[in-house]
């Protein structure tokens, strides 16, 4: 049988990173929540929306297609047929998501596309409300955690990687406003589901992270 597998957390813990990994063992599709939110992010600020206007986001929704490719250099994520992997992930992008992601006519329609991918099973979906809201039913819920200082020191070294300069103070807070408004908007905000188990990831490595989720697995 094919489960769903719920990963949920706050900004940088390393969701991504371990979803990925434990689709590629399993053989089921991974899907990047956050990736969506922040393509119709990006989308609105091409078109020089205003982001406080719910009503101009709402119509960008119906145009604004969001899919992904599989390739050996990873996940693509396009919209309509603009590759938007890497503008998605660009501090413009970051630091306006969390208010577009709050509003919910968004919410309602990326739900719906992500549960449609989900309808199947045999999917490892990451972000902010799959376990209490997007896949409610999902066999095994994870949440993970990390502290503020070490969730800042990776995606610091992860820049480094990537031949990008940041202050480190900068990052931290940038982690900080983000969860804060994930976890304080009106639709479902960022929590842990009831059901969950909680994982922190402070001193582990990604290895260890993924046995710990495969041991709730069972096939
Ligand atoms: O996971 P990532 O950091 O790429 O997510 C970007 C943003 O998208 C989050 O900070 C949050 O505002 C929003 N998001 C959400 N619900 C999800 C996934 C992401 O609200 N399921």
């Amino acid at each position: 049988t094919k489960i769903s597998i719920a990963i949920d957390g706050p900004a940088s813990a390393g969701k991504s990173t371990v979803a990925k990994i434990l689709a590629k063992d399993l053989g089921y599709i991974y899907l990047d929540t956050g990736a969506m939110y922040r393509a119709i992010t990006y989308a609105a600020l091409k078109s020089n929306c205003d982001l406080a206007s719910e009503e101009a986001i709402a119509k960008l929704l119906p145009t604004t297609t969001i899919s992904f490719k599989q390739t050996e250099q990873g996940q693509l994520v396009f919209i309509n047929d603009e590759d938007v992997t890497e503008a998605i992930r660009k501090p413009d992008v970051t630091n306006a998501v969390s208010q577009v992601a709050a509003q919910a006519a968004v919410r309602t329609d990326l739900v719906r596309r992500q549960q449609a991918f989900g309808e199947e099973g045999g999917i490892v979906m990451d972000g902010r409300d799959i376990g209490t809201a997007v896949l409610p039913n999902a066999e095994v819920k994870i949440f993970l955690v990390a502290s503020v200082i070490e969730r800042a020191e990776r995606r610091y070294k992860e820049n480094i990687e990537n031949g990008i300069e940041t202050d480190f103070e900068t990052l931290k807070k940038e982690i900080e406003d983000r969860d804060f408004k994930d976890t304080t908007r009106k639709i479902s905000p960022l929590v842990q589901a009831e059901d969950a188990l909680k994982i922190d990831t402070t001193g582990m490595g990604i290895a260890e992270v993924v046995t710990a989720i495969k041991d709730q697995v069972t096939l």
